[in-house]
């Protein structure tokens, strides 16, 4: 079928509305009507380093299963799927030693199932969600309960899963220690949501933006530091009486930030890189104290979150109210808004837009 879809031609360029033509699902695949698609930093920041172009843009996504291929037995039409975009093989050294979230194989579509102008087109992170369909490998569709709108279903699939996923999944918080949240966007937000979820003591917020910091503190944030007024190392060593803290997460992708991430943390404390700093960047730091203090720097993608098992649980945190996703989605717009977001989206605020699909 013919379809629209966004994509990035090159780098630097502004990603544009352009038809593609998808290709049916093959057996071990699933074709999804989407719903709704969220955009993410990770979209943005793919016009500066996208692996590959042309690239359909796009991998926050959820909708309805229409049509499975003749050996997918997990999901069948009408059912309503979160968009995985780390797809399982379950057969490789990491899988079968029970880390499928390190594995080393992810999964794509058997063989190319988007083109573009005859030529079969590049698909961001397996999913390609800015386009009302989308044909993804079977683990890519998870099922989730159908009383959730899709709308906040969508961010179950990126913002959620890495936010609260590096908060319960990448650094397992336990209950009364000290956190900080370093950049309070869609991801720090959920980061915030998940340390509140583990019981952490002091949950601490650090942005720019102090309507960000209002819905920080809104969302289980019990003290907010807005780094434009306030130096935030100092901050947060008077807050911890001068330990510092057990976790501190960064989610800017700034080494300067991961430096000050570093500095507050406490003997024995984790700081998460959950950012994407640029390919060429450098952190610099004094290793022994690092060492003396036995600390860690971890790295998080996904949030380490099992797919299957945590994006069903996060719909039914959110339906039970565990989980607040509400404030979280401030614009929806059409596809045809896309374009002119990407190409200015810093004069876009807020911190969810989700694109819609709905007639
Ligand atoms: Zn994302
Ligand atoms: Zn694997």
């Amino acid at each position: 079928m013919n379809i629209p879809g966004i994509i990035l031609a090159g780098l630097g360029q502004v990603p544009r509305l352009e038809t593609v033509t998808l290709q049916p699902p093959g057996p071990d695949e699933v074709l999804v009507r989407v719903a709704a698609s969220g955009i993410c930093h990770t979209d943005i920041g793919y016009m500066q380093y996208a692996r590959a172009c042309p690239v359909i843009l796009g991998h926050e996504g959820a909708g309805v299963v229409e049509q499975v291929g003749a050996r997918v037995t997990h999901t069948q039409p009408g059912d309503h799927v979160v968009i995985n975009w780390q797809p399982k093989c379950g057969r490789c050294r990491r899988c079968l030693a029970g880390r499928r979230d390190l594995c080393e194989n992810i999964q794509g579509t058997a063989a190319p199932r988007v083109f573009w102008r005859d030529e079969p087109l590049n698909v961001m992170l397996n999913a390609g969600t800015f386009s009302p369909y989308v044909v993804v490998p079977a683990e890519g569709a998870v099922p989730i309960r159908r009383d959730m709108s899709l709308e906040k279903a969508a961010l179950l699939g990126c913002a959620v899963a890495t936010g609260v996923g590096a908060a319960l999944r990448t650094s397992h918080i336990q209950p009364g220690e000290t956190v900080v949240v370093i950049g309070t966007g869609g991801v720090g937000l959920n980061v915030i949501q998940g340390a509140r979820l583990a019981l952490a003591g002091r949950i601490i917020a650090i942005d720019i933006a102090d309507e960000r910091l209002a819905l920080a503190r809104k969302l289980g944030a019990t003290d907010v530091i807005n780094s434009r007024e306030l130096d935030p190392l100092a901050q947060v060593t008077t807050l911890t009486d001068g330990r510092g803290a057990e976790h501190v997460f960064e989610i800017v992708g700034q080494p300067r930030l991961m430096q000050q991430g570093l500095a507050m943390l406490a003997r024995g404390g984790t700081l998460t890189l959950v950012g994407a700093a640029g390919r060429e960047d450098e952190l610099t730091f004094l290793p022994r104290g690092f060492m003396s203090r036995q600390q860690v720097i971890q790295g998080c993608i996904f949030g380490n979150i099992q797919p299957e098992i945590d994006l069903p649980l996060f719909a039914d945190w959110y339906m039970d109210g565990r989980l607040q996703l509400d404030d979280l989605l401030t614009h929806t717009v059409r596809l045809d808004d896309v374009p002119a977001i990407l190409a200015e989206p810093q004069q876009h605020g807020g911190i969810r837009t989700v694109i819609t699909f709905k007639d």
